[in-house]
């Protein structure tokens, strides 16, 4: 029996149609994109060729792109450069970042490393929804700052953040605005030209492309950027043989959906995610749908069920071949409570006991439709057994804690 795979914020399959892409593209690319023999041309000819594609597809020039080894390296690499910067042209000041307290933690730990460097970081609150606070941006902007990182959606709720807000207070204060663009590369409409972004961070796996491949998008003038990993490729800011194999694979991705050859079914997603999450609510109760009520990706339903261990749900559904997640997936394998719930004012046992199921091409209301038939029963039984056993020993050892 095939996985029914609701894990595409994780990361997503390869679309249909492209194993042959990819495997004449493999063998194509073994070339070192910096020789300068015919086999390291053609590899350097496929980088270029994707470049212009993502540039094309992202509304940017090919000059702006970077590609690196993911989003993680991308978010680093921005709030690296963005102390250095800071540290050159401002050395009376701490440098000072503002972060929405829902990044993901690419971003969140390097604004700990940073913090712990000595710069002065602000965590910009979201609302019960989930939304950032631009109220408070605005007052935290009352200050110098050197960077303000607010994501573009949300990979555990899926909830869009006001992108369009933050850049132009950004840009009222001349504060560089990153976005982390990741979830909604390929799902929403995405044009950086006259966006007000300053940067924005990409990940190839999300859209079915290999992972270890990410690109940095820069789009204004300036010395924005600070070598990271030392080399002579990509102008000498970011070394290392580029992936040519990778980049390929999300340049044509990007030029399908770009050309129509490729639709993301945003529409059809998000009536199947409306409906499931109806559904689910009239089989168990006690269901909330995370970030439920305002803008939200089309393909991402959070759902909590009191009462429950969501871990001990995921274990459940994979057993019933249904891949889902508890939120990110570098924290799934862990009991923690997702830290997005806990900044929306969620309580620890909902933030514990909350599955993500995400969607994407080859989905069909049929899976949905397994999920719906195993799930009631899953959580019955995982309310029963934590009934019976109290509170879970971490919860029990917090209480004595306190
Ligand atoms: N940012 C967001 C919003 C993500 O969802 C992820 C991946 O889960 C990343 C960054 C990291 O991307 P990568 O796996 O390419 O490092």
């Amino acid at each position: 029996m095939d996985a029914i795979y609701l894990d595409h914020n994780a990361s997503a399959p390869l679309p249909a149609g492209f194993d042959e892409i990819a495997s004449k593209l493999l063998r194509e690319t073994f070339g070192n994109p910096s020789s300068l023999h015919g086999s390291g041309r053609r590899s350097r000819r496929v980088i270029n060729d994707a470049t212009e594609e993502a540039a094309a597809y992202l509304g940017c020039h090919h000059h702006q792109l970077f590609w690196t080894s993911g989003a993680s390296e991308a978010n680093s690499w921005v709030i690296h450069s963005a102390l250095a910067r800071a540290r050159r042209e401002h050395p009376e000041r701490a440098p000072r970042l503002i972060v929405s307290s829902i990044e993901h933690e690419s971003v969140l730990l390097a604004a700990n490393a940073a913090e712990e460097g000595g710069a002065i970081v602000e965590r910009c609150p979201v609302d019960a929804h989930g939304v950032a606070r631009l109220d408070v941006l605005e007052s935290l902007l009352l200050e110098p700052a050197d960077l303000v990182s607010i994501m573009y959606a949300n990979n555990e709720t899926g909830v869009i953040q006001p992108v369009a807000e933050v850049a132009r207070l950004c840009s009222a204060r001349a504060v560089p605005y990153h976005c982390d663009a990741v979830q909604a590369l390929g799902r929403l409409p995405l044009v950086l030209e006259g966006s007000g972004i300053t940067y924005a961070s990409f990940s190839a796996h999300k859209i079915g492309a290999p992972k270890g491949v990410g690109f940095l998008a820069v789009t204004a003038k300036g010395r924005l950027l600070e070598p990271m990993i030392h080399g002579k490729q990509q102008k000498e800011l970011r070394g290392g043989t580029e992936n040519p194999f990778g980049a390929a694979m999300a340049g044509r991705i990007l030029q399908a959906l770009r050309k129509g050859k490729l639709t993301y079914p945003a529409t059809e997603l998000s009536a199947m995610h409306r409906r499931f999450e109806g559904e689910l609510r009239g089989l168990i109760p006690g269901t909330v749908v995370h970030g439920e009520g305002v803008a939200r990706l089309p393909n991402t339903s959070f759902v909590g069920f009191t009462g429950i261990e969501g871990d001990g749900v995921l274990m459940a559904l994979d057993l019933e071949g249904v891949h889902a997640s508890s939120g990110s997936a570098c924290t799934s394998g862990s009991t923690d409570p997702s830290d997005v719930l806990l900044a929306m004012g969620c309580d620890a046992n909902m933030a514990r006991s909350s599955v993500r199921f995400s969607s994407g091409w080859g989905t069909t209301w049929e899976d949905f439709e397994k999920v719906l038939q195993v799930l009631p029963a899953i959580v019955g039984r995982a309310r029963a057994a934590s009934k019976a056993k109290g509170p879970s020993p971490s919860r029990r050892n917090i209480e004595v804690q306190l």
